[in-house]
């Protein structure tokens, strides 16, 4: 295929003159049938790297993807292109709307679906037994390695998915992984001969600004005072729901000009994409939310990034200040530090994994339970309240179980022998992943506590060579809060007269039941 015509698909289909950084590169590669391995930075339009393909290809491009909320609203923007054969399969769906798509699973160009969805039975005999899949790809394919060993353990099945598809053509795309994700990736999916195509990741439109204060008041008057001089699209990053909806009420009485809300796990899917949706359409100013909100928040002018807890790592903080200025324009990450806000992750680090006697009690039960009495593992829910075990370690532990023979199945084989070496080398494992955790939030604590260019050292870990930035770089350089001057101030209600603002009002109840009209038929489409 010549140049003119990947330029001329690409506006006939997508709307867009020109590609982007990486994105062409990509395209061709798996056009001609290689395994790709690509690295961009957010905002530049991953997406396009399958979805042109799907366009061009016989068969399907089936997509790994790690939230329903990303999947809904990556299928929602497709048809909103005019793509109709695109669905995606996940637990909203109840039984008859999942056999509604499987009787025409195989009239899809595009497939969303998430890695546990690919351990059910039906699905993935589904799925080899019609479907021709030409491309597997799994998006934010850094989850194999951030979230695989621990809580999400069929991200670290997908090698066998593949084989099970008859080995399609893979595509693995993230915008944030070091040479150390990127080789466990790949080492995981099994390919060693991916194709790499990787771009730098820093962001030259993101100034970066570390304060540090002494408790959490503090950092909610700094909120307060910045909001109020700089009132833009705003996300603040907290590490427990609790807080995010603490400090959305009292920054909401006191900036009575911004519309605020908080975002957590812990609220009705419903809602949730409701608050999503009003962000993304400027309906609210700031969010408070968990690390929860923001993977596919397709929001184009967010200026500013607060994290008023930390981030467990460096890769997490880069993807979430990655959400900041995709439009290109001057933007703002600040974090805030006070002495002691370490405790906070380092206790998530020590509660993830199982402990010692956690350990030891399930192999006990194991024993008792499943050996000698001859039962069967049963569903995930049942055998965590068996065990008395949160669903992350359950996850866990069953998959390491799998992994050292003491599980087929549902059947608990018992050999002394291995279930001694399994315990030792369970243990062993969960003590080096929990010094990994440790090592990475270290990492962080010496960034905050960076003397020299902030920039420079968020990002030498990652890439050779830095650009130099478009405006501000950082609070060791040349940025303060009071030079930056923001002029986006009409996003905000402030600067609206009453007509205005009652459209607004009218319309946020218009969007809300238009949002739950339009997911209805997504899920029955
Ligand atoms: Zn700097």
């Amino acid at each position: 295929m010549n140049q003119q015509t990947y330029e001329s698909l690409l506006e006939n289909h997508f709307g867009y003159s020109t590609f982007r950084e990486g994105q062409k590169e990509i395209i061709v590669d798996v056009l001609n049938g290689k395994d790709v391995l690509g690295i961009l930075p957010t905002g530049t339009g991953k997406s396009l790297c399958y979805q042109f393909p799907a366009v061009m290809m016989e068969g399907t491009v089936l997509i790994i993807s790690p939230l329903i909320s990303l999947m809904i609203d990556q299928v929602k923007q497709l048809k909103q292109q005019g793509f109709k054969k695109v669905t995606a399969i996940n637990s909203f769906l109840n039984g008859e709307q999942k056999r509604e798509i499987y009787k025409s699973l195989d009239s899809y160009k595009l497939i969303y679906c998430s890695p546990e969805m690919l351990q059910t039975e039906q699905f993935i005999r589904e799925l080899s037994n019609r479907v021709n899949i030409s491309l597997f790809v799994v998006d934010e394919a850094h989850c194999i390695s951030q979230w695989g060993h621990e809580f999400r353990p069929d991200y670290l099945k997908l090698d066998d998915t593949l084989q099970q598809l008859g080995n399609p053509t893979l595509l693995a795309l993230s915008a944030t992984a070091p040479k150390n994700v990127q080789d466990d990736i790949i080492e995981q999916l099994g390919r060693e001969k991916m194709n790499k195509h990787i771009y730098p990741m820093d962001r030259d439109n993101i100034a970066f600004s570390v304060e540090h204060v002494s408790h959490m008041n503090e950092k909610i008057n700094r909120m307060k005072e910045i909001l109020t001089s700089h009132p833009v699209p705003t996300m603040i990053y907290f590490s427990s729901r609790q807080w995010t909806e603490k400090v959305a009420y009292e920054l909401s009485q006191s900036l009575q000009h911004l519309r605020i809300a908080f975002y957590h796990g812990g609220m009705e899917q419903v809602d949730r994409l409701l608050i999503q949706q009003q962000f993304m359409n400027d309906q609210l100013d700031v969010i408070c939310c968990t690390s929860a909100f923001g993977m596919g928040v397709n929001k184009s002018n967010i200026r500013l990034v607060i994290h008023a807890h930390l981030p467990s790592q460096l890769e997490s903080f880069i993807q979430e200040v990655g959400r900041a200025g995709r439009d290109g324009k001057q933007s703002v990450s600040l974090m805030f530090y006070s002495p002691g806000d370490s405790e906070i992750p380092k206790g998530f680090i020590e509660g993830e994994l199982p402990g010692q006697e956690t350990l030891q009690k399930t192999f006990t039960f194991l024993y008792k339970w499943g050996y000698l009495q001859g039962n069967h593992v049963k569903s995930n829910e049942e055998m965590e309240s068996l065990l008395d075990i949160g669903e992350i370690q359950w996850r866990f532990l069953r998959y390491q179980f799998e992994k050292h023979d003491m599980i087929e199945q549902t059947y608990i084989k018992y050999d002394e022998k291995k279930w001694r070496r399994a315990f030792e080398q369970i243990q062993l494992f969960i003590q080096e992943r929990t010094n990994i955790k440790h090592r990475k939030l270290e990492e962080l604590i010496n960034w905050i506590h960076q003397e020299n260019c902030l920039r420079e050292s968020l990002y030498k870990p990652f890439q050779h060579s830095l650009k130099s930035p478009q405006g501000y770089c950082c609070d060791r350089c040349d940025f303060l809060f009071s030079h930056w001057k923001v002029d986006d101030k009409k996003q905000t209600k402030q600067v609206l007269g009453w007509m205005e603002e009652l459209k607004q009002i009218c319309l946020q109840g218009e969007t809300y039941e238009m949002d739950k009209s339009s997911r209805a038929n997504q899920t029955t489409n």
